[in-house]
C-alpha cells in the first residue's frame, strides 16, 4: 500500500469554485461573464456524464491515436547507472504533442453548447495548429490570432493552420507577440460571446480553463498509472514534466496527487540566465499578480510590469503559470526546478543518440533534469518523464544550434529554387 495524502487534491481541484488556495479566479470583463459561466456550467454537467466521457475517449483513440506508449529508456538508464527512466510518448499524438487532448475536449464542450465558431490565440503556432486540426474534424469555423512578429517567424505553422481551413489573423498591436494575441482573442470573444468559444491552450487563464484543461489532460497520468501497473506492477517514484503554462504537467501529475509516495517535479525554462527577460521560470523567479484573467505567479519587472521571457523552446516562452501549480507548489506537493537552453539542447542530442527518439525542446527541459537526477538514485527507483511533444517541429532551431552551416546551405538552396 502507498501512503495516501492527507489532502484529497483530486477532489479539491475537480470540485473547485475557481480558486486553488489564493490562486485562480475569473478576472474578466463583465460582458463575457455569461459566456464563461455558461462554459463552466457545461463543463461541470459533462465531466461526470458517461455519454460525454465515451465521446471524449473515442475521439482520443480514433483521432489522436491514444493510448500513447510508456517506453523504457533502457540504454540511457544503463549508461547513467542509476534510476530506471521511462518516457511517456505524448509526442506520438496527432499534431505531435499533448495539446490535442484539451483541444478535442474543448471542441466537444463547444459542440454541446451549440457553438459554431472557435477563437484561439497562439505564439509559436503549435496550439493554433492543434486547434485548427480539431476544428476541421468537427466542422467548426476557426479563427486564430497571432502577434505579427510570431506570424512572420512561424510561417510554416501559419501555412498548416491555413491549409486546415483556419483563418489566421496577424495582430499589429503592442510588441506583436503572444500577449497581444491574447488581448485580440478576448476582444473577439467580447464581440461574439453568443456563438463563439475561446479555446484556451493551457491550464491557465480565468476559471474554468485551469480545471477544464487539467480534466482533459488527466488521461496522460491515468495511462501512465495503468502502463506502470502492467509493465512493473507498481507506481513510479518520480514524475517529471516541463512547465510552460502547466497543461502537460497537470495532465501527468493529476492522477498521482493523492499518492504521497510519488514525487512530482515541474521543470521550467531557465533560458540563458536568471536575469529578468532571459528565462521563463515563473515559480522560481515570478511574483504574484493578476494578469490575463487569473491570479498566479507572473514574471514581472521591479515596477510590476509583465517582463519579457526567453526560452529556446517556444512552448515554454510564456509569462504566467497555472494557478493550480502555484497552489500545489505552496502546498509543497509539486517541486520546481529549471533547465537552461544549453543543457536542454544537449539532452535532445543524448536521447536521440541513445534511444532513437527526437524529443520536443519543451519536454527536453524535463529530460535535462532527469539526466542530472538519475545517476544519484539507486537502480530500483523509477523516474517517468512526460515526453509532451516530438522534436521534428524544432528542426530550424535545433539545426541552427547543432549545424548552422548545413542550415545556411539548405536555406540558400531553397531560395535559389524559388
Ligand atoms: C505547448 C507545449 C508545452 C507547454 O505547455 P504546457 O501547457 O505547459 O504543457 C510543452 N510541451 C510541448 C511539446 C508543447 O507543445
Amino acid at each position: 500500500m502507498q501512503p495516501i495524502s492527507s489532502i484529497d487534491y483530486k477532489t479539491l481541484i475537480l470540485e473547485t469554485n475557481g480558486y486553488f488556495g489564493e490562486y485562480g479566479g475569473m478576472f474578466i470583463p463583465e460582458v463575457i461573464r455569461p459566456n464563461m459561466e455558461a462554459l463552466t456550467a457545461t463543463f461541470f454537467a459533462c465531466k461526470d456524464d458517461p455519454d460525454f466521457i465515451a465521446e471524449l475517449k473515442q475521439a482520443y483513440k480514433e483521432f489522436s491515436g491514444r493510448p500513447t506508449p510508456l517506453t523504457p529508456l533502457t540504454t540511457l538508464s544503463e549508461q547513467l547507472g542509476g534510476a530506471q527512466i521511462y518516457l511517456k510518448r505524448e509526442g506520438l499524438n496527432h499534431t505531435g504533442a499533448h495539446k490535442i487532448n484539451h483541444c478535442i475536449g474543448q471542441v466537444l464542450l463547444a459542440k454541446r453548447q451549440g457553438k459554431k465558431r472557435i477563437i484561439a490565440e497562439t505564439g509559436a503556432g503549435q496550439h493554433g495548429y492543434a486547434t485548427a486540426a480539431v476544428c476541421a474534424r468537427y466542422n467548426m469555423e476557426c479563427v486564430v490570432y497571432m502577434g505579427k512578429k510570431d506570424y512572420d517567424r512561424q510561417r510554416p505553422n501559419v501555412f498548416w493552420m491555413e491549409t486546415l481551413g483556419a483563418k489566421v489573423i496577424p495582430v499589429m498591436d503592442g510588441s506583436q507577440t503572444l500577449n497581444d494575441a491574447v488581448i485580440a482573442a478576448f476582444k473577439d470573444l467580447i464581440a461574439h460571446p453568443e456563438d463563439s468559444h475561446y479555446l484556451l491552450g493551457s491550464a491557465v487563464g480565468p476559471h474554468p480553463f485551469p480545471v477544464l484543461n487539467t480534466y482533459f489532460q488527466k488521461i496522460v497520468g491515468e495511462e501512465i498509472k495503468e502502463e506502470m501497473q502492467q509493465q512493473l506492477g507498481r507506481l513510479p517514484d518520480i514524475c517529471v514534466a516541463c512547465v510552460g503554462g502547466g497543461s502537460n504537467a497537470m495532465g501527468m501529475f493529476f492522477e498521482f496527487l493523492n499518492e504521497e509516495a510519488v514525487t512530482l517535479v515541474g521543470v521550467e525554462a531557465g533560458g540563458r540566465s536568471s536575469k529578468v527577460g532571459e528565462h521563463a521560470a515563473k515559480v522560481n523567479y515570478g511574483k504574484k499578480g493578476i494578469f490575463e484573467g487569473y491570479y498566479s505567479y507572473f514574471l514581472q519587472d521591479d515596477d510590476g510590469n509583465i517582463s519579457n521571457t526567453h526560452s529556446v523552446s517556444a512552448g515554454l516562452d510564456y509569462c504566467g503559470v497555472s494557478p493550480i501549480l502555484a497552489y500545489l507548489y505552496d502546498q509543497k506537493r509539486v517541486q520546481f526546478a529549471n533547465a537552461t537552453d544549453v543543457d536542454t539542447l544537449a539532452a535532445v542530442k543524448q536521447l536521440a543518440q541513445n534511444e532513437g527518439i527526437i524529443l520536443a525542446l519543451e519536454s527536453a527541459h524535463g529530460l535535462s533534469y532527469v539526466l542530472e537526477q538519475a545517476p544519484q538514485l539507486s537502480k530500483d527507483k523509477i523516474i517517468v518523464l512526460n515526453g509532451s511533444g516530438r522534436g521534428e517541429k524544432d528542426l530550424f532551431i535545433t539545426m541552427k544550434h547543432f549545424q548552422a552551416d548545413s542550415l545556411k546551405i539548405f536555406m540558400e538552396n531553397q531560395l535559389k529554387s524559388l
